[in-house]
């Protein structure tokens, strides 16, 4: 059973005056407030939207199959804490190794050449690591062998796994993920279990923060529906957003705008096709578009056994397409489906969901990367300032940026940052209680 939000309207409180206000109610967001929340402190999600889960987002389709238009794969899912929700929450979790792992289709791509491909991409891992233990910190790209035949399609794999091109990400950072390569889904949706963890916790929707005053004795958090006031705030915006938002902080936090404008969000989009006579394929295998370019999506056939195409764009491709608009990513899907199993294979799908992230508001793009020479800038996103301002989100995580879990881990980290200063805050105004008796 999902529960409704504990759902607020500033204007209509009647008490605006909170112990601690968590800005954005995705991952990071919602696992903040329910650390504050188990310590008994007096918090208040706001978050933009209409809804909850940020990035992770999970709707229906007609046939009532859960499409993640954002999150979809738990990462690291032996360590990953949103693995432990999902049981919680009751939700089936499917182990079927993902498709990346498993030899893709042979059409346009016979097996040799496959064997040769993941040999060259492993061997591109290990310079790109072998790098980033040297000074200068470089682009990632310049780990690609000269003259490989396979260069265009690890590029094309780093746009999936970057959002962004390989030239354009830092061989430290890139290096600096830490993933343990189990990966499991959640059939009834990655966007539904993380929304559902928030269902309990107070939160005001619809409610995009415009400031952080932070001049006063008290914080002012002035939004789209009044002011609230606070002691402390866990700030856990998208990178892209803190980035563009100069006068969010009051004073400004220069500091803050440079560390998010070199952790950038990368562009990743999913559109979800139909397929008709799904059956000829293999439950969860996969196509690349092409081997001999960058801008090719990646194709997951039969997700979950479902008769669906799950298409995955990234970097400028995806950006591109967006600017073109949603039908865009249709055209070419099936230009690359077509290319790939004949001309009559237009007839057999149809487009049944996109999200453009990338144009999206209040994300402006997938996840984040860090610029070559940048990688340190991750702990300077997260360090807390003045101990009333904290920040979470998966651009703050030193390894598992980019992830759901990555957003998880900040969160908790951050609500026991604000624990430990609510805990000197208290003693400070009770001394005696310090005094040994
Ligand atoms: C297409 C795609 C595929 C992905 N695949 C995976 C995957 O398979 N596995 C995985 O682990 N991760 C994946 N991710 C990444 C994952 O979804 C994110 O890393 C994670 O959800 C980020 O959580 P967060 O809390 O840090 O940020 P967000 O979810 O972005 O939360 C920030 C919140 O702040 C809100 N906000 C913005 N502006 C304001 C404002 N002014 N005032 C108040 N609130 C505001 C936003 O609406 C949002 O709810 C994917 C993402 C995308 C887009």
């Amino acid at each position: 059973m999902l529960l409704q939000p504990a759902w607020y309207r500033i204007s209509e409180m009647t008490n605006s005056d909170i112990e601690t206000v968590v800005v954005g109610g995705g991952a990071a967001g919602i696992a903040a407030a329910r650390r504050l929340s188990q310590a008994r402190i007096n918090c208040l999600i706001v978050e933009a939207r209409p809804r909850l889960g940020g990035r992770a987002w999970t709707v229906p389709d007609r046939s009532g199959f859960a499409l993640d238009l954002g999150c979809g794969w738990l990462h690291s899912a032996d360590r990953n804490p949103w693995v432990a929700v999902a049981e919680e929450q009751r939700r089936t979790i499917d182990r079927t190794p993902p498709p990346w792992t498993q030899p893709a289709l042979p059409h346009g791509f016979p097996e040799a050449a496959q064997r040769e491909f993941r040999k060259s991409q492993e061997e591109f891992f290990a310079r790109v690591s072998e790098r980033a233990q040297k000074e200068p910190d470089v682009p990632a790209a310049d780990a690609l062998a000269p003259g490989s035949r396979w260069n265009n399609l690890i590029n094309a794999v780093g746009t999936y796994i970057s959002g962004a091109e390989l030239e354009r990400v830092s061989a430290r950072d890139f290096d600096n993920f830490d993933d343990t390569g189990v990966n499991w889904r959640v059939v009834e949706g990655y966007g539904a279990t993380i929304a559902a963890c928030g269902a309990s916790l107070p939160v005001a929707l619809d409610c995009p923060v415009q400031r952080i005053d932070y001049s006063g004795k008290r914080l002012k958090i002035e939004t789209a529906q009044g002011v609230i006031t606070a002691d402390q705030v866990i700030v856990t915006l998208p990178s892209t957003v803190l980035a563009e938002t100069e006068e969010l902080f009051l004073p400004s936090l220069p500091e803050k705008t440079q560390a998010a404008q070199s952790l950038p969000l990368g562009l990743t989009d999913k559109l979800f096709l139909s397929l008709e006579g799904a059956e000829e394929f293999e439950k969860d295998s996969r196509l690349f578009g092409a081997t001999d370019r960058t801008a090719t999506a990646t194709y997951h056939l039969r997700p979950f056994g479902r008769p669906q195409i799950e298409v995955f764009f990234g970097g400028q491709l995806a950006a591109g397409l967006e600017l073109d608009g949603e039908r865009a990513f249709f055209d070419f899907a099936v230009s690359e489906l077509t290319g790939r199993l004949g001309n009559a294979f237009a007839n057999r799908v149809k487009p049944i969901h996109i999200h453009r992230w990338g144009t999206d508001p209040f994300s402006r793009g997938s996840y984040s990367y860090a610029l070559p020479g940048m990688a340190d800038c991750r702990s300077k996103l997260a360090a807390p300032v003045d101990d009333r301002l904290f920040f979470a989100g998966e651009a703050c995580s030193p390894g598992d940026f980019s992830t759901a879990h990555g957003g998880w881990l900040t969160g908790v980290t951050a609500a026991n940052q604000v624990i430990a200063a609510r805990t000197i805050m208290r003693d400070r105004r009770n001394p005696s209680r310090n005094k040994a008796t």
